[in-house]
């Protein structure tokens, strides 16, 4: 049985056996802050259930904490805390100005209508609120497996109702809806931070070339676990540059076809089926666990923790790895894959797109005004005099992409897009420094720890917290 506390600890062990660090510094990095948990009722249907909930802030050396908060029936407080340990290493390797937090909720969604969901999620938000366990500069939320734009609405608004006074309460979590304080591009944004870190990974010399002779991802095979919010915006984006999306594997089912997959098509059917089964154009098979074993050269887990272990590790044919989901392989896998030279980009650094634009939203939110407001007009008056005087020294028109592109101006989607670019590439560039300064000894997952864990340590030795 999979135990993430466990990887996530023999993961941190690693980097600080690396790092010297002093042990009683390292044990206080390591351990969670505080961790609550609330059992609160709710009658629906006539009838009194008690919700299980978790709130964890593994770091506070910045306010506010930050992670996502998890729907599923499985939600333990341990797993809170080991998902609350990552998001405080994902912040600080991605220097965002937050701690780390994670949330969790024990539901079926299933068993629950929407209008029961939001009842539901708004006793537990004023159960948070309650014990100063949410709000702009303590702990911000945002979505995670099972949770998404609705329940980050209803969140903010139910903090808003209790919390009148506070004139930043959209800043209390991250991933709303665009009308309701969101900001473009956060839904797709875990999904496209993955695409950037694949495409910054083939384009550095970290890359193994006899894998990959080129450093696009045009006609690559890839596979992909889990076909939510995560997986199925990876798939979108990476398809978008050219690559082939062999195989996608959900909880009931996968579908593959080796010349590639239509995703758009797949997302609509989908949405309209409720799974991703009898797909037309591709073959179905009924083994979910068939999707590692794909023949692929990028092997993307996006579902859950665990996946893959010593026990499959053997079955994958994919060069490259990448975790697009939070802990989805035990250390022994990893070390075997190591072995046989797959490259694995960590959970920490690949998924690390949803904090990154999240941080963006809640720097909006706490300016009230959108990306883009104040520059965007006077920007595309500059480009078109520029275009302008182009066509005019040239004496003929410019290509038109140029113009589309010149006259768009900074919108908020293109902001937002350039950020997180410029923080993984930024993160990745450091990441790949720290293995080269240990003689490529480490893997890519010890540098990202090095570098998360040095960052704290920094800040309580300075501060002596
Ligand atoms: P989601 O609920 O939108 O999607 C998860 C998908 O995985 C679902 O479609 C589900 O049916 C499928 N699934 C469940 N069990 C499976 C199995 N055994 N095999 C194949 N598919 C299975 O969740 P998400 O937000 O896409 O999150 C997925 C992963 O990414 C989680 O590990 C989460 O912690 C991580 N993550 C999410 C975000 C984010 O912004 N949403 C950010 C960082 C990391």
């Amino acid at each position: 049985m999979f135990n993430f506390t466990a990887a996530v600890s023999e993961n941190f062990d690693t980097a600080i056996n690396q790092l010297n660090l002093d042990a009683a510094l390292a044990h206080k990095i390591k351990v969670c802050n505080a961790s609550f948990t609330v059992n609160f009722g709710v009658k629906l249907r006539g009838v009194m259930h008690t919700f299980e909930g978790h709130s964890c802030i593994h770091s506070d050396h910045v306010e506010p904490a930050k992670g996502g908060i998890r729907y599923s029936p499985h939600a333990t407080r341990e797993e809170v805390e080991s998902l609350a340990a990552l998001m405080s290493l994902k912040c600080a390797l991605a220097d965002i100005p937050f701690g780390g937090a994670k949330g969790g909720l024990k539901i079926d969604n299933s068993k629950w209508t929407v209008e029961e969901r939001e009842i539901i999620t708004r006793r537990f938000a004023s159960e948070l609120f309650r014990r100063g366990l949410l709000g702009p500069s303590r702990n911000v939320p945002a979505p995670d497996m099972g949770s998404g734009p609705l329940e980050m609405a209803w969140i903010a608004d139910q903090y808003r109702r209790l919390n009148g006074n506070d004139i930043n309460a959209m800043a209390t979590v991250t991933g709303k809806p665009l009308s309701h304080g969101g900001i473009e591009g956060r839904n797709e944004a875990t999904g496209q931070g993955v695409y950037f870190a694949t495409l910054g990974f083939l384009k550095s010399d970290a890359v193994d070339r006899g894998a990959f002779p080129s450093s696009s991802l045009s006609g690559l095979r890839v596979a992909i676990q889990g076909f939510g919010n995560v997986g199925s915006h990876t798939a979108v984006f990476m398809a978008q540059d050219g690559a082939l999306i062999v195989a996608v594997g959900e909880h009931d089912c996968c579908v593959v076809n080796p010349e590639g997959l239509d995703v758009a098509a797949l997302r609509q059917h989908l949405a309209a089926t409720g799974s991703i089964r009898n797909f037309a154009g591709a073959t179905t098979i009924d083994d979910p666990a068939h999707i590692l074993s794909v023949t692929c050269e990028i092997l993307v887990p996006a579902a859950m923790e665990g996946v893959i272990t010593a026990e499959n590790v053997g079955k994958i044919k994919a060069k490259l790895i990448v975790e697009a989901a939070n802990g989805p392989m035990t250390p022994e896998a990893e070390a075997e894959l190591e072995r046989r030279g797959i490259a694995v980009l960590p959970d920490l650094f690949a998924n690390s797109g949803g904090v990154i634009v999240s941080y963006f939203e809640w720097v909006k939110n706490l300016s009230h005004m959108r990306f883009g407001h104040l520059q965007k007009r006077r920007e595309q008056a500059l480009n078109m005099k520029l275009v302008a005087e182009l066509e005019r020294q040239s004496g003929h028109g410019v290509d038109e992409r140029f113009r589309e592109f010149m006259l768009e101006g900074p919108t908020e989607r293109r902001l937002v897009e350039s950020g997180l670019e410029d923080s993984i590439m930024l993160t990745l560039a450091k990441i790949i420094e720290m293995r080269k300064a240990h003689q490529n000894k480490i893997s890519l997952r010890t540098a990202a720890y090095m570098i998360a864990i040095s960052s704290i340590a920094l800040r309580y030795n300075t501060l002596g917290l």
